[in-house]
């Protein structure tokens, strides 16, 4: 008796394990999926029945994302060009997995921000990365465990060829993540010989050598970081997350450039900022 209840939640396994990483990925993800499965087992569909059935509702939830998250108090951030702003997702690839959603006023400060980019360095297109999801406050975006508020928001580094000219709309990573900028010998190092078991702070050596050797263009890196630390908290920037090495590396000091401990995720492939309440 008791092997056939083991051989029964053995069996459900592996859609519990999908359900949950449909969720972290996506908040809706999840549900979608068993809506899908309940779906499709009704009325008998084979493989390709049940994705259509995935992928139809989960466009239709995706939608319903957008149109209800003002309900929320969450709003979308360009997930193309449109033609508006100097603002955009890295990759529409973010927005299918409905991480673009912020509250307006950190909506206003990306903009903002990407308006100043682009006027001290014309024909500069500001990416931003991971966000937050459409539904509910305390539901964290992972593995960005404060990103539940719609208050935080990821923007991408800035680069250039290795001849020292401007590459627009690109990051050095598919997903703009994960590629560390390294310390220099003498940076300032606060995880210096640390060895927690428990951290999000991975350095994911195995990668770094697949990511094209693109420099940091350092004065628009720079100036993304002074302007959110300075014109930025009128526009109710209150933190920002970056590796100390590199605000050192870009000279900017502000009280609230803030060091975001030893356990959290390195901030030297990307800078956090989070508007206050
Ligand atoms: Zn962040």
């Amino acid at each position: 008796m008791k092997i056939t209840a083991l051989a029964v939640s053995m069996r459900w396994l592996p859609t519990i394990a999908v359900v949950v990483l449909l969720t972290l990925l996506t908040q809706i993800g999840g549900v979608v999926w068993l809506v899908a499965v309940g779906l499709a087992r009704r009325c008998k569909t084979g493989a390709c029945g049940y994705l259509a059935l995935f992928l139809g509702i989960y466009a239709a939830g995706s939608a319903l994302g957008y149109t209800v998250a003002p309900i929320f108090g969450r709003v979308s951030l360009p997930c193309f060009d449109d033609g508006t702003s100097r603002l955009k997702m890295q990759s529409p690839f973010f927005c299918v997995l409905n991480r673009q959603y912020v509250v307006p006023e950190l909506k206003e400060a990306a903009l903002a921000l990407s308006r100043h980019m682009d006027q001290a360095f014309p024909g500069t297109t500001t990416l931003a990365l991971d966000a937050n999801f459409p539904f509910f406050s305390g539901f964290p975006l992972f593995p960005h465990l404060s990103h539940s508020d719609g208050r935080k928001l990821d923007v991408a580094f800035f680069y250039q060829n290795a001849d020292g000219s401007y590459l627009d709309e690109t990051t050095r990573s598919p997903i703009g993540y994960f590629a560390f900028e390294q310390p220099r010998p003498d940076s300032i190092l606060p995880c210096r010989d640390r060895e927690d078991l428990l951290t999000l702070r991975w350095d994911l050596d195995f990668l770094q050598s697949l990511w094209p050797p693109l420099p940091l263009e350092e004065s628009r890196t720079g100036e993304a970081l002074r302007w959110l630390s300075g014109e930025g908290s009128s526009f109710g920037i209150e933190k920002i997350f970056v590796e100390p090495h590199l605000a050192q590396r870009l000279g900017v000091q502000a009280e609230s450039i803030r060091f975001q401990g030893c356990r959290a995720a390195r901030h030297d492939d990307h800078l956090h900022m989070q508007v206050g309440k």
